[in-house]
């Protein structure tokens, strides 16, 4: 009997924890062509000075990836790839195409060799009435076209005063991700920002970051199993800058930041990315 139990306990957890850091810079609506491609250099200039290049940090580097706006994405792309870093858009339609006027589809974004999609983010969600739903069908088509997605999730403040967040967590979680097959999970980084830390100058403490991530490995888990939650990528957002994002990384279960403000700005911005190394 005893026996049997060790010989569980370690086929449980015979696997390999690959998970990447990632510091993604969302820009929403901001910056020039001109201010957009100067942060662009401004920024991989200061990489290179501190030294945090890809070769010289071994994979110690997060994944960096930014996300302009739609019509920068083809000019930022070309420089922000050819630093081995990652373009992201910061949404795409919930068609696949035709006559939807002033959309941008999932195989347009595909078409000039965009990373990531964001789908979901809060600011979508609240401005622009985007449900669980109409989420989860971005991710299909993202994931359809060979993209990765960064899928946002968190709560509003009056949930979480009246102790719902995880409940909330829970629900988007169910509703936008658990379509997808244990392939198509692995395409998917989670990004978890709660409502009202964003843009507000008021983070969540480290702890309230680890103990939601390690909640939403939780859920990920029951759904696609022990191996893919330990795998996936969870990272925070919501007023994260270059004073408190050492100690929330340095939580066992963030791997990373969805940094708005503060990627606006190249010093921060390359703080930022340190404080995941
Ligand atoms: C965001 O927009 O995803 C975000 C986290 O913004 P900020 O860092 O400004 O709070």
């Amino acid at each position: 009997m005893e026996f049997w139990i060790l010989a569980f306990d370690y086929n449980d957890y015979i696997f390999d924890i690959m998970r990447k850091k990632i510091i993604a810079g969302n820009w929403k609506m901001n910056k020039s062509h001109q201010d957009g491609m100067e942060l662009l250099l401004q920024l991989f200039k200061l990489i290179e000075d501190e030294d945090i290049l890809p070769e010289d940090s071994g994979n110690k580097l997060p994944e960096v990836v930014i996300a302009p706006s739609f019509i920068f994405l083809s000019d930022a792309a070309g420089i922000v790839q050819a630093w081995e870093a990652k373009i992201a858009a910061q949404n795409c339609s919930s068609e696949s195409d035709g006559a939807y006027t002033g959309e941008v589809s999932a195989s347009m974004l595909k078409s000039i060799n965009v990373d990531y999609v964001i789908i979901g983010h809060s600011e979508r969600r609240n401005y622009f009435q985007e449900t669980n739903q109409i989420v989860a069908k971005k991710i299909s088509l993202v994931l359809e076209n060979n993209m990765s997605v960064i899928c946002c999730i968190g709560e509003s403040i009056s949930e979480r005063d009246s102790g719902k967040e995880f409940q909330i967590i829970t629900h988007q979680i169910e509703e936008c991700l658990f379509h997808l097959n244990n392939e198509q999970i692995k395409n998917i980084v989670i990004a978890y920002e709660p409502v009202w830390a964003i843009g507000t100058g008021k983070n969540a403490t480290p702890e309230q970051a680890q103990e939601m991530h390690n909640y939403i490995r939780s859920v990920i888990s029951g759904k696609f199993g022990k191996e893919t939650s330990e795998n996936i990528s969870i990272i925070y957002g919501g007023s994260c800058n270059p004073q408190n994002a050492k100690s929330i990384f340095s939580q066992p279960d963030v791997d990373g930041g969805l940094i708005g403000g503060a990627s606006l700005n190249a010093k921060d911005f390359v703080e930022v990315i340190k404080a995941a190394i």
